[in-house]
């Protein structure tokens, strides 16, 4: 593990981790019990967001500490969110912001970084588990990486971004990570950064960066990992997809009809696009009830894990949407609400 002198010898300074400073007591709130059918259900938010301070300045950049980004560090405040909401476990990612960094850095970074959160994960495994962060532009450095974070730090899987330097992850020269990850049998969370081609265009009210840029992303990045034959290539990735999987489920007929219109400019596939949305995993931020229902007849309920975007306040509600859904079974629901997400990363019930 790295420490203060190794950062000393490499010139680099470090600053305390506020990842220590976790109450470890619940809420005197309480902590919600959530129960389908009247059985305690264990539940598991998918999509969770944190930082470990001291890494970006590593970059020149400075980790926020207030508002809703100081949320990012795991401050008290988040048990009590969490036992407010009925959330027994929160997966926990951070969203790339070192796929411009050389490598020698990328790798310090992505080293502290990882044991940082694993040293959490680990002190308080009955309410997290931890994601690791993966310098993917170095694509062979991603695939030790990620095998260092899963079978030394006991890390669940990875979270990447949508693209990566303006290169879809659909592009060959990942594909030393993609069989990584699928020989590990770990999931990947792809959350999106907007689409930085289209920045110009999502200025002006309406934060449509973030609103329309990042579901945007996730669907050219699925559709580029469907059409390019990503996923016939590694048919057992265990991807999962923000933010319902973006725009592609919506209208996802379009992406079988458009290879039978202009079927000279595709590539041959093992399967009709939209069957490819029944072999990932989508979270369930799609916020109305008639929008769970159709990603679930779309990508099938055992396909969606639970998701909040703790600490961005999209939704506090996340429990009650699969529980007030109608038309699910029980068995759906506990799907959906934790049993999904433990399956796919390896967690006892
Ligand atoms: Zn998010």
């Amino acid at each position: 593990m790295l420490n203060r002198r190794t950062f000393t010898r490499t010139g680099l300074a470090f600053v305390g981790c506020c990842l220590t400073g976790f109450a470890q007591t619940p809420s005197a709130g309480g902590r919600r019990q959530v129960t389908v059918g009247g059985r305690r259900v264990k539940t598991v938010d998918f999509h969770s967001h944190c930082a470990v301070p001291g890494v970006m300045e590593l970059m020149g950049q400075t980790t926020p500490t207030n508002g809703v980004n100081g949320a990012l560090l795991l401050a008290n405040d988040r048990l009590k969110q969490m036992d407010a909401q009925g959330i027994d476990v929160e997966v926990l990612s951070i969203n790339p912001f070192w796929y411009s960094v050389e490598r020698d850095l990328a790798r310090t970074m992505i080293k502290i970084q990882n044991e940082k959160l694993s040293e959490y994960c680990n002190g308080h495994s009955d309410r997290f588990v931890g994601l690791a962060s993966i310098a993917l532009q170095h694509p062979d450095l991603a695939a030790e990486e990620l095998e260092e974070a899963i079978k030394k730090l006991g890390l669940r899987g990875a979270a990447i971004g949508g693209s990566v330097n303006g290169e879809e992850l659909a592009n060959p020269k990942f594909e030393p990570f993609w069989a990584k990850a699928e020989e590990l049998a770990v999931p990947v969370f792809i959350h999106p950064q907007a689409v930085p081609e289209f920045r110009g265009r999502l200025q002006g009210s309406g934060i449509l960066t973030n609103v329309i840029g990042n579901p945007l992303e996730t669907t050219i990045a699925l559709s580029h990992l469907i059409f390019e034959g990503t996923l016939d290539r590694f048919p057992n990735l265990k991807i999962c997809a923000a933010h319902g999987g973006g725009y592609l489920p919506s209208y996802a007929d379009r992406s079988d009809l458009g290879c039978i219109t202009l079927s000279q400019n595709c590539k041959p596939l093992k399967k009709k696009p939209t069957e490819y949305l029944r072999q990932i995993y989508v979270d369930s931020m799609v916020f109305s009830s008639e929008g769970l229902r159709h990603l679930a007849a779309v990508c099938g309920s055992g396909r969606i894990v639970m998701g909040t975007d703790y600490p961005y306040p999209w939704t506090t509600t996340s429990v009650d949407h699969i529980l007030n859904t109608p038309g699910f079974s029980n068995q759906e629901r506990e799907a959906m609400l934790g049993t999904t997400a433990m399956q796919l990363l390896g967690m006892r019930s």
